[in-house]
């Protein structure tokens, strides 16, 4: 059987092992490599170590809004995931390529590439522009070095297109999210006289608790939004260490929690109302706590102009939705103030797992989206 471009492209984007946090700049020159030889230069936005790069690439006027398409480079790891194809050598069985990113979110990718190959050799009225970053699914790490030269373009796009895989479908929102690290301290000494000690797990538990109200709150009178799964917002709590011995009262516990928050919330806000009840409680025993990473969330009303202008390049059963994961839309729609949705071919249920793949069907698919937005640009 032979494949179409946007597969062929997505093997080869596949053979890159871009896992987040290690170099990904083979994958950004193959990808300037295959534009640069149609004519379409690109940016190239590199990390402090030059080892990661995010790529920017516009075809058609340079002074006009466009339409922006936007993907990640990066992967998931796979150790410790049974996979039974290789996973960064696309596989093709039963109508389905294989591979660590088929879905998340290399198809995509490889199906704007070909897009923006395909615009070059039109006269467009309107741009079409591709923006790849590095290191998303560790926090949307760098797109915001990315967003950082785009803010000084006087020219913002009209819409900007986040292909992660919704069975393309259009998503118009997803939750924000903060990430933090509490740091709990306490007093060592021998556990016979634990109660002349601070220990630190008791104040971290104590924090767990306080925290566990908060979402209770929020789950019975905090905002909603019946487009989520889960229609409001939450507080997790993923990694819990401290002590060193039983008979050692700990002096040191960190937890590392997260805040997921609807448009209408904010999860700073949320934290320090959380900080004020616990204070009250023990102001001494508050833990110090740091955010590690955060991103916006991202609410594109379903009823805006960007929503009925991707609607007319797709078929017309597509679905409007909210998605439980997030993506870099929220920091281009808060930064840039660039009308955003996210629309992609292949299954987030696929997503991050072992034999990960994509459907070739989804990958036709968003070629025929794109092919017909090209004809929108004309
Ligand atoms: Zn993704």
């Amino acid at each position: 059987m032979t494949l179409g471009r946007s597969a062929d492209l997505l093997k080869a984007l596949i053979a890159f092992p871009t896992i987040s946090c290690t170099p990904n700049l083979a994958l950004i020159e193959h990808v300037a490599g295959v534009l640069g030889a149609a004519g379409i230069a690109c940016t190239i936005v590199k990390d402090e170590a030059g080892t990661c790069a995010n790529l920017f690439a516009s075809t058609g006027p340079a002074h006009t809004p466009g339409v922006m398409l936007s993907g990640h480079a990066d992967v998931v790891p796979v150790e410790g995931q049974p996979w039974t194809t290789p996973p960064f050598e696309a596989t093709l069985r039963d109508d389905r390529l294989y591979g660590r990113g088929a879905a998340d979110m290399k198809g995509f990718v490889a199906c704007a590439v070909v897009a923006m190959l395909d615009a070059s050799k039109r006269t467009l009225r309107k741009p079409l522009q591709l923006a790849l970053s590095y290191d998303e699914e560790i926090g949307c790490v760098g797109v915001r070095r990315l967003i950082d030269v785009l803010e000084m373009s006087p020219v913002r796009p009209d819409l900007c297109v986040v292909g992660e895989p919704t069975m393309m479908q259009i998503a118009t929102g997803h939750k924000g999210k903060a990430a933090y690290r509490a740091v709990c301290c306490g007093e060592e000494g021998h556990s016979a006289l634990a109660p002349k000690y601070r220990n630190a797990i008791h104040v971290a538990t104590s924090w767990i608790v306080a925290m566990r109200a908060a979402q209770e709150r929020l789950a019975q009178h905090g905002a909603r939004d019946d487009g989520y799964d889960v229609p409001y917002s939450t507080i997790h709590v993923g990694t819990i260490h401290g002590g060193r011995a039983l008979n050692i009262v700990p002096n040191r516990c960190t937890l590392d929690f997260e805040i997921r928050t609807l448009a209408n919330d904010r999860a700073d806000a949320i934290l320090d109302d959380i900080r004020t009840r616990a204070a009250r409680d023990d102001e001494a025993a508050l833990p110090d706590i740091a955010e590690v990473n955060a991103y916006p969330g991202l609410d594109t009303h379903v009823a805006s102009d960007a929503v009925r202008f991707l609607e007319a390049f797709l078929p017309a059963d597509t679905s409007k939705r909210k998605v439980a994961f997030g993506t870099e839309g929220g920091l281009y729609s808060t930064r840039l103030s660039v009308p955003t949705l996210v629309c992609g071919p292949g299954d987030i249920d696929v997503a991050h797992k072992p034999d990960e793949y994509v459907a070739l069907a989804q990958l036709d698919a968003c070629d025929t989206f794109l092919a017909r937005l090209i004809g929108g640009l004309l």
